[in-house]
């Protein structure tokens, strides 16, 4: 299948295009470089050393023969985008190409303005682009589970049936997001139906979970194909930032009591979330949502969790908890639905103490790199 990878350069996109390169697709990838740009202007880094793009595909290409063309450009150049939809005819476009950290969305008015502007527009033109270039190619779309927030009701997966004044209809799930960031996703997935519905593209929105671990079976072929891995306030998410802590022997930093619960997922299980999705498409106008995450835990859970296997690696750290610099729910109900992927084939590879501690060896190989300086969280959400 030609697939083209956009946001390929990132921390989900790299691992996922080297997957489908692996498996026989002929994939093609499109970044804008902003990522890294970000670290410049954070004053931050990859935790591992990250090889240029163009450094990784020829790597890649050098081990296994194939071959994958890049673009740089922006989503929000229509004309950039246009000439690759032209050239690649793709069937299926897996669209990570976004802002994706709340906080980032949060320091202030432009960092709001930009989030959305990119996210929403960037979405906007590869929607058009799939109308007016490649009707009949299917759009798998990154969403977010922090888009349902922390209903005091199950989470279903997109829809939920309700009766209401003796009709009932099947609606989308309601949406309580927690940051501008995760606004857009909403404002991306509303855009995403109308054009299912209008037009009749074939989409399927992924409402991932929080992402763990930075290798796959590819990334881990070569040095120079090895995954970025953020750790600082702003990009680095839960559990790699608390085993990133942990290495350089920094209190855990939860934030309130650690009540908070969300999804989580092994990197591994992103990349074959995406193959399960690209190889079994949604039908031509569906908006199809699955939730892709495998496990739920609570952030101090996952705090215990790394504080221990750390203690058998003969590291000692505490767990702090600070001010919640967000305003969220500290202590809630959470319980998320995620059959689809799992009925399709999905085989979750769970968090286990093996798992943090083969994160955390890789950890400590780099934690001279670490910019402590970035750990603690300075945006706060008032
Ligand atoms: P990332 O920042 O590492 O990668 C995103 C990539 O997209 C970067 O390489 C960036 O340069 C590129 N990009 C951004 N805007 C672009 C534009 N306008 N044009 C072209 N390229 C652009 O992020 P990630 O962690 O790989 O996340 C990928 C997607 O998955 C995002 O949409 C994110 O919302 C979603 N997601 C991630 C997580 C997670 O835990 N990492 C969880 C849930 C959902």
């Amino acid at each position: 299948m030609r697939i083209i990878v956009a946001g390929g350069d990132g921390f989900c996109g790299w691992p996922t295009a080297l997957h489908l390169s692996q498996k026989g697709h002929d994939v093609s990838i499109i970044d804008n470089m902003v990522r890294r740009k970000m670290d410049e202007e954070l004053a931050s880094n990859s935790l591992t050393p990250i090889a240029s793009l163009e450094e990784r595909v020829n790597k890649w290409q050098e081990l296994t023969g194939q071959v994958m063309r890049t673009y740089e450009g922006d989503l929000q150049d229509f004309e950039f985008l246009k000439k690759v939809l032209e050239q690649e005819q793709p069937e299926a476009f897996v669209h990570f190409a976004e802002q994706r950290s709340a906080p980032y969305s949060m320091i202030d008015r432009e960092h709001a303005v930009y989030t959305q502007v990119n996210n929403v527009v960037g979405t906007l033109n590869v929607l058009y682009g799939i109308k007016d270039i490649v009707p009949d190619c299917h759009l798998i779309k990154l969403g977010t589970m922090g888009e349902y927030g922390t209903p005091n009701i199950p989470i279903e997966e997109g829809y939920i049936e309700i009766e209401h004044k003796g009709r009932k209809d099947r609606l989308p799930f309601p949406k309580q997001p927690g940051s501008y960031y995760h606004l857009s996703k909403v404002h991306d997935s509303h855009n995403i139906m109308f054009a299912c519905r209008v037009w009749g593209i074939r989409a399927t929105d992924l409402n991932q979970g929080i992402v763990y671990g930075l290798s796959t079976k590819e990334t881990q072929l070569d040095p120079v194909l090895a995954n970025r891995l953020d750790y600082d306030s702003v990009f680095g998410t839960a559990l790699n930032r608390f085993i990133i802590q942990a290495a350089t022997e920094h209190d855990l930093t939860v934030y309130g009591t650690g009540g908070q619960t969300r999804g989580f997922l092994n990197i591994e299980d992103t990349v074959r979330c995406i193959e399960i999705a690209a190889e079994n498409p949604a039908e031509p106008g569906e908006f199809r949502v699955f939730n892709q995450f495998t496990e739920e835990f609570s952030v101090l859970e996952l705090a215990q969790m790394v504080q221990k296997v750390a203690a058998e690696e003969g590291v000692t750290v505490g767990i702090g908890h600070l001010e919640n610099p967000r305003i969220e729910k500290e202590e809630h109900f959470y319980e998320a639905v995620n059959t689809n992927l799992l009925e399709l084939g999905l085989k979750p590879h769970l968090l286990t103490n093996d798992v943090i501690r083969e994160i955390l060896k890789t950890v400590l190989v780099h934690k001279d790199r670490v910019i402590k300086e970035n750990i603690l969280p300075t945006v706060k959400w008032k």
